[in-house]
């Protein structure tokens, strides 16, 4: 154990994530580095809780620190009223680390091995080196008695890392994604190890009770804990006794931003302009993901193919905008799913497009977030069909957008989303018969359904804001320091 820093120093509240909310935007003439705040609601939420009670957020900078020419930043700083903390990655890191073990392990491995995981000793090598660093990193930086959150299923390693150094703190996790079933979860070789890990916090967030049944599960069958009322017992080092809790915590967007942001003048204009850029089409479906094979894509292209062969949807009078961000593009099975989704498109386009009018627009880009609300208000049908995915954000934006109460969403029922919003046209995106009658549900759906639907949807993203959750989780963890930041934001 390492001593906590003096009285009076270090931060109250440490977050600790993969990435630091903010991105490098060049250089400020006097040669120092600018950032601009990443868009995405974490940063959103954990602001105020930050700013109001002395916040660091430890996270890597997306650099390699020996890529030649990258001038990697290594000394904390602050920006947005936070101390943002750098943890450093070697190029090798970034590799076994990021790309390997988090994004070709873990990251098909709790999506229900839709692509088979890769299990090298190397990666794993590099998560436990580089989950220490974060350890680390934290630990010299929270002050005595401080409450550290550590986000998401790259650092599952750092509860345990951290309370063996630092018992003195409380310490929180969120998993971003789903955990899997046991079944699934006991293929990795290193299945003990992370449940450990995970067990070094007093709070574990899971997005459904699906999700945190699921970890009690296997800390069950691997460890041999017996849960009580969602809470395992657990013996430290030193043999004192603790609880460990794992529950839900859906985590959710800011939605009041998003309600205003479609509402303002500048967004209606340029969703008229859409519409019109697209030949005023009677019906827009959207699509929103990144290319990722989690999503679904290919099983929704399937459909609207088919209905389009079928004649149920008219060539004429329909466009598919399918936005698909570019992700992970240095992991393999992205690279194939990227020509596969771009294929599909390319035959569904040769067979119904016409000179004038291709069926689906593809956008591989980025986009600032007035676009994507703008789209949000031309897409009379929005398609969420993934295969699995431990919240899905994007149907919470379509819904925050839709002030005029319009429009439908089809929801996959494996999503931590349909759990809240019953009311969008649910989907099992495997049964392709299936999502082609949602589809269609939601294209002649009359405007009083879309309205008494989306009223009760936006009724629940509405109560249920990423604020929300950050305070939720915070109560279950420190009802003081939730108390403290009540009070200081009030
Ligand atoms: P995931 O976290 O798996 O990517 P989510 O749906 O939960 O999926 O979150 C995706 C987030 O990324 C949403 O906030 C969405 O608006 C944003 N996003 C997705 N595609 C784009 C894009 N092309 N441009 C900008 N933002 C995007």
């Amino acid at each position: 154990a390492q001593p906590a820093p003096p009285a009076g120093e270090g931060y109250d509240v440490v977050v600790v994530a993969n990435r630091l909310p903010v991105d490098r935007d060049g250089d400020h003439p006097d040669g120092r580095p600018r950032w601009k705040r990443s868009p995405g609601g974490l940063v959103t939420a954990l602001e105020p809780v930050m700013q109001s009670q002395d916040g660091a957020w430890v996270g890597w900078s997306g650099g390699a620190s020996d890529d030649p020419g990258a001038e990697e930043v290594t000394e904390p700083f602050d920006e947005g009223g936070m101390r943002l903390v750098p943890v450093g990655l070697s190029g090798e890191e970034v590799a076994g680390f990021y790309e390997g073990f988090s994004n070709g392990t873990l990251w098909p491995l709790y999506h229900d091995v839709i692509v088979a995981p890769e299990y090298h000793r190397t990666w794993w090598e590099h998560y436990v080196t580089v989950n220490q660093r974060f350890a680390a990193a934290a630990a010299d930086v929270a002050a005595e008695g401080a409450v550290v959150w550590v986000q998401d299923y790259q650092l599952q390693l750092v509860p345990a890392m951290l309370r063996a150094r630092r018992p003195d703190l409380s310490v929180g996790f969120f998993n971003h994604i789903p955990f899997p079933p046991y079944e699934i979860f006991a293929q990795l070789p290193w299945r003990r190890q992370v449940l450990e890990g995970l067990l070094g916090a007093d709070l574990l967030g899971f997005q459904r009770p699906g999700d945190a049944q699921n970890f009690l599960r296997a800390v069950r069958r691997s460890l041999g804990l017996v849960p009580r009322q969602q809470a395992v017992e657990v013996t430290d080092a030193d043999g004192s006794r603790r609880r460990v809790t794992a529950s839900a915590f859906p985590i959710s967007i800011d939605t009041a931003a998003m309600d205003a942001l479609a509402r303002t003048d500048a967004v209606a204009e340029r969703a008229r302009q859409i519409r019109a850029d697209l030949g005023n089409p009677e019906t827009v479906l959207l699509g929103v993901d990144r290319l990722d094979y989690t999503k679904g894509i290919g099983h929704r292209l399937k459909a609207f193919a088919e209905l389009l062969d079928d004649g149920l949807l008219e060539a004429d009078g329909t466009v598919l905008v399918q936005v698909a961000t570019p992700s992970r593009e240095r992991v393999e099975q992205y690279r194939l799913l990227r020509e596969d989704v771009e294929l599909q498109v390319g035959r569904v386009n040769g067979a119904h497009g016409t000179l004038g009018h291709s069926v689906v627009q593809y956008l591989h880009h980025s986009y600032g977030r007035e676009e994507m609300a703008a789209l949000f208000l031309v897409a009379d049908v929005m398609l969420v069909t993934s295969l699995r995915d431990g919240m899905n954000l994007v149907a919470k934006e379509y819904v925050a957008a839709r002030h005029d109460e319009r429009g439908a969403l089809v929801l996959s029922e494996f999503t931590g989303a349909a759990d809240e919003l019953g009311q969008a046209v649910h989907v099992n995106p495997h049964d392709i018969d299936g999502l082609k009658a949602a589809v269609v549900q939601a294209v002649v759906m009359a405007p009083r359904e879309q309205r008494r639907r989306m009223r009760a949807m936006r009724r629940r993203v509405g109560e249920h804001d990423v604020q929300r959750w950050a305070r939720d989780f915070l109560a279950a963890l420190r009802p003081d320091v939730a108390r403290d930041v009540a009070e200081a934001t009030e």
